[in-house]
C-alpha cells in the first residue's frame, strides 16, 4: 500500500500561515510535490519500503508485474520488475518502434545500522541492540533522537519461507549521548568507535528476550523462532519539516536518494513513452558500493534491458542499436555549499539549494557527465524551462561517487551525473530545498515524453 501518511502538525502550521495572509508560496505546486514526497519518504523508512511503495503505485495505475523466473511476453504497455524486493525497473513501452532507452537510475538506500544477529546485549541494567554500521554515515546525529527499526524479514509460514516487511512505528530506540561533564573535550571532536559508542538503548532489564517477539508481532507471526532471517535498520523518528523565513527549505532522512528516486518517478509516471522505452530504475546498495545482485553493478539491468527486446521479438542486432542509442540520467543528490564551510566547495562551481538541477562533473570519471551528455542534459533543462548548475569537487578532494559509472560498467549507455542540492549528506536529518523537487520532476517529464 502505498501508505503516503501526512506528517501532522508541521503542515497545520503551515496551513494556518495562509489564513493568516503572509506571503508564503508553499501552496503552490512546488510545495505540493515536496510535500508528498516527503510523504513519501516518512513512510519508506528503508529500501524495502522504497520499493513496496512504488510497486504500489504502480499497480493502482495500471502497470503489469514481471516476474524475472517466468517468460515475458511484452507489448506496448506499462510494466516492472523487482529483484530482492530492494530494487525496481519500471517502463513504459511504446506503441511504435522504439529507437532506444531513456533511463533515469537513482538509489533505494541510505546510510544507517544494521541490526546483527543476536542483537540483545544486556549491558547492567539495560539491554542494548548489537549493530553494525551500513554506509558511511554522520554518526553524531544519530544520537539524542527517537530512532526505531524496520526491514525486512524472512518468515517460516507452514513449512515455506515468506518475506515480510516491517516497520516498528513507534519510538523505540535512543542512543544517548555522553554527558559533557564526563567528556569536557566532546566539543572538540569525537571519535565514535562503531562497537563501542553506537549501540541503542532498547529497554531495561525487563525488556530482556523480547525484541525478536515485538519483530515477530509486527511480522504477523506468533514466535519469535518463526523468523528465519532478517534484514533490519534502525531509522530515525524526527518527521520531515519545512524550515527557514519562507519555508524554502525542507529536513528530512534519506532525501539522499530518496528525492530523486520521488522525484523522477513523478516525471516518469506522469510522461507519455513516444520513439524510446521509459526506464525508471532504483537500484539498492549505491552505500556500500553496488556490488549486490540488486546494485547497479548487477546485471539487473543488463538482464532487463535483454528481456525487453527479447519479448518483443527483437533480434540481437536490433538490441545493440537500442542500446547505443539510449541515453542515461544518473541522479543522486549533489553538496550545496554550505555557508559556514566554503572553502570546502569548489572556487568556482558552487551548487547551492533551490537553484536548480546540479549537473556533476569529474576529471576522473567517478562522475559520467563528458561534454556530450552535459550538452544534451542541458537541452533537457532548457526544453523544461528548469534552471541548472556545476558541481565540481576542489581539485584537492577526492569527493564521493555514485551509481551512474558502476551502472555504465554494466551497460554502457551515455550518461550523465545529475542530483538536488542538499546540505548534511549522509546525516539521519538532511536538508534541501523545498523548490528544487518540482525542477527535477518536470525535466524528467520532458525527458521521457522525448
Ligand atoms: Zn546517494
Amino acid at each position: 500500500m502505498l501508505t503516503f501518511y501526512h506528517i501532522g502538525g508541521k503542515y497545520d502550521i503551515l496551513f494556518s500561515t495562509i489564513l493568516f495572509g503572509i506571503e508564503v508560496d508553499h501552496m503552490n505546486k512546488n510545495n505540493n510535490l515536496t510535500k508528498r514526497m516527503l510523504d513519501f519518504i516518512y513512510s519508506s523508512p528503508t529500501a524495502y519500503h522504497v520499493v513496496d511503495n512504488i510497486a504500489a503505485d504502480l499497480l493502482k495505475r495500471g502497470f503489469t508485474e514481471l516476474e524475472e523466473d517466468s517468460a515475458w511476453k511484452l507489448t506496448a504497455g506499462d510494466y516492472f520488475v523487482r529483484r530482492n524486493d530492494s530494487a525496481i525497473i519500471s517502463f513504459r513501452i511504446p506503441k511504435k518502434s522504439f529507437k532506444g532507452f531513456h533511463m533515469i537510475a537513482s538509489h533505494s538506500d541510505s546510510p544507517s545500522f544494521k541490526i546483527k544477529e543476536n542483537p540483545e546485549m544486556k549491558a547492567g541494567a539495560y539491554i542494548k541492540l548489537n549493530v553494525e554500521k551500513y554506509g558511511g554515515m554522520l554518526c553524531a546525529e544519530w544520537f539524542d533522537r527517537p530512532l526505531s527499526v524496520a526491514g525486512r524479514v524472512v518468515v517460516n509460514n507452514k513449512g515455506k519461507a515468506e518475506t515480510r516487511l516491517v516497520n516498528i512505528d513507534r519510538d523505540l530506540l535512543m542512543l544517548p549521548a555522553l554527558a559533557i561533564h564526563m567528556n569536557r573535550e566532546a566539543n572538540d571532536g569525537m571519535k565514535y568507535n562503531a562497537q563501542n559508542d553506537m549501540l541503542p538503548i532498547f529497554g531495561d532489564d525487563g525488556a530482556a528476550e523480547s525484541f525478536f517477539a515485538l519483530i515477530a508481532m509486527e511480522a504477523g507471526v506468533k514466535k519469535k523462532e518463526d523468523i528465519l532471517g532478517h534484514d533490519l535498520f534502525l531509522y530515525n523518528r524526527v518527521r520531515p519539516v519545512f524550515w527557514g523565513a519562507n519555508e524554502e527549505f525542507i529536513a528530512s532522512s534519506r532525501l539522499d536518494d530518496q528525492e530523486c528516486v520521488f522525484c523522477s518517478y513523478e516525471g516518469f509516471v506522469n510522461s507519455k513513452a513516444k520513439d524510446y522505452v521509459a526506464m525508471h530504475c532504483v537500484f539498492d546498495n549505491e552505500e556500500v558500493g553496488s556490488g549486490t545482485k540488486q546494485g547497479a553493478d548487477s546485471t539487473f539491468l543488463k538482464d532487463t534491458l535483454e528481456r525487453i527486446c527479447d519479448g518483443l521479438g527483437k533480434t540481437r542486432e536490433q538490441y545493440h542499436m537500442a542500446v547505443a542509442n539510449s541515453f542515461m540520467i544518473s541522479a543522486d543528490n549533489a553538496h550545496a555549499v554550505h555557508p559556514n564551510y566554503a572553502d570546502k566547495a569548489d572556487p568556482v562551481n558552487r551548487p547551492v539549494m533551490n537553484k536548480g538541477i546540479v549537473i556533476k562533473y569529474n576529471a576522473n570519471q567517478k562522475y559520467t557527465t563528458d561534454a556530450v551528455s552535459a550538452a544534451e542534459f542541458k537541452l533537457l533543462c532548457k526544453e523544461a524551462d528548469v534552471p541548472y548548475q556545476t558541481f565540481t569537487n576542489r581539485s584537492d578532494m577526492p569527493g564521493g561517487s555514485t551509481l551512474g559509472n558502476i551502472s555504465t560498467a554494466q551497460v554502457s549507455v551515455n550518461t550523465v551525473d545529475i542530483g538536488l542540492a542538499q546540505l548534511a549528506m549522509h546525516s539521519p536529518y538532511e536538508s534541501a530545498g523545498s523548490r528544487d523537487p518540482e525542477y527535477l520532476a518536470a525535466v524528467s517529464k520532458v525527458f521521457y515524453n522525448k
